[in-house]
């Protein structure tokens, strides 16, 4: 476990952005919605996406158990690893370090590192058949968030847009755009990394995916490389660009 991130902005050092005059104002004492896309040059909206990395990795939203050790009574405690393994998330790493490997692109064209891959059918087995990066200020594009711009190459691979079978695996959680993207795609799956508590909208805002009212419900699995996706985040809002 480790220490959550703190966004640049809670501390009032929020980096300045890139190129330009920027109107003077207090730092803001909060995160809004909407800033985990692209450096915004609004200094109320430029730290990025609240992410809480370690809420992510306890589990808590996704109704996981955890591994609970039994000890006897009047045992030594046994030591314990540093890591825990986590049959429920731990397959799904390698697919999340495709995942990073994409946002960790992101920033050469200015771009918020976030990234996504879908696979096909066979859960964590399964081949990746696309990957995607945020690409919003590479294409000027509103909608290009690294969960779209997956799931469209998923279908021109598949030749078709129903992804049925597939996963839908990205760094943070997907915004209300992508979350619908995902239902409207017919994925099975999405398995995300941080906690994003000022836009998400697969737990935390809002819970579209798992939305009883919609006739599609993706299942939910969050944390996987929590602490790696939020501070991959957190490092780039904080650096000057
Ligand atoms: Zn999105």
């Amino acid at each position: 476990m480790t220490t959550p991130p703190r966004p640049a902005g809670a501390t009032g050092d929020a980096p300045s952005g890139r190129g330009g005059p920027r109107p003077e104002g207090p730092a803001a004492p909060y995160l809004p919605t909407g800033a985990d896309r692209s450096p915004d040059p609004d200094p109320a909206t430029e730290a990025g996406p609240a992410v809480r990395p370690s809420a992510a990795a306890s589990g808590a939203a996704s109704g996981a158990e955890q591994p609970v050790a039994l000890v006897a009574s009047g045992a030594a405690p046994q030591p314990q690893p540093a890591t825990r393994p986590d049959p429920l998330r731990d397959p799904w790493v390698p697919a999340m370090r495709r995942a990073l490997a994409e946002a960790r692109s992101a920033p050469r064209t200015g771009d918020v590192p976030i990234g996504a891959v879908v696979l096909g059918p066979g859960g964590p087995h399964g081949e990746v058949i696309a990957t995607g990066r945020n690409e919003r200020e590479a294409t000027g594009d509103p909608t290009a968030h690294a969960e779209v711009v997956a799931l469209r190459a998923a279908a021109r691979h598949l030749g078709g847009w129903r992804l049925t079978g597939c996963t839908l695996v990205v760094t943070l959680e997907p915004c209300t755009m992508c979350a619908g993207a995902g239902v409207l795609s017919r994925v099975d799956r999405v398995v995300y990394g941080a906690v994003d508590a000022k836009a998400g909208a697969v737990g935390s805002l809002w819970d579209v995916m798992r939305d009883r009212r919609l006739n599609h419900r993706p299942e939910v699995l969050h944390g996987v490389l929590a602490a790696e996706c939020g501070e991959l985040l957190t490092d780039f809002f904080r650096s000057p660009r």
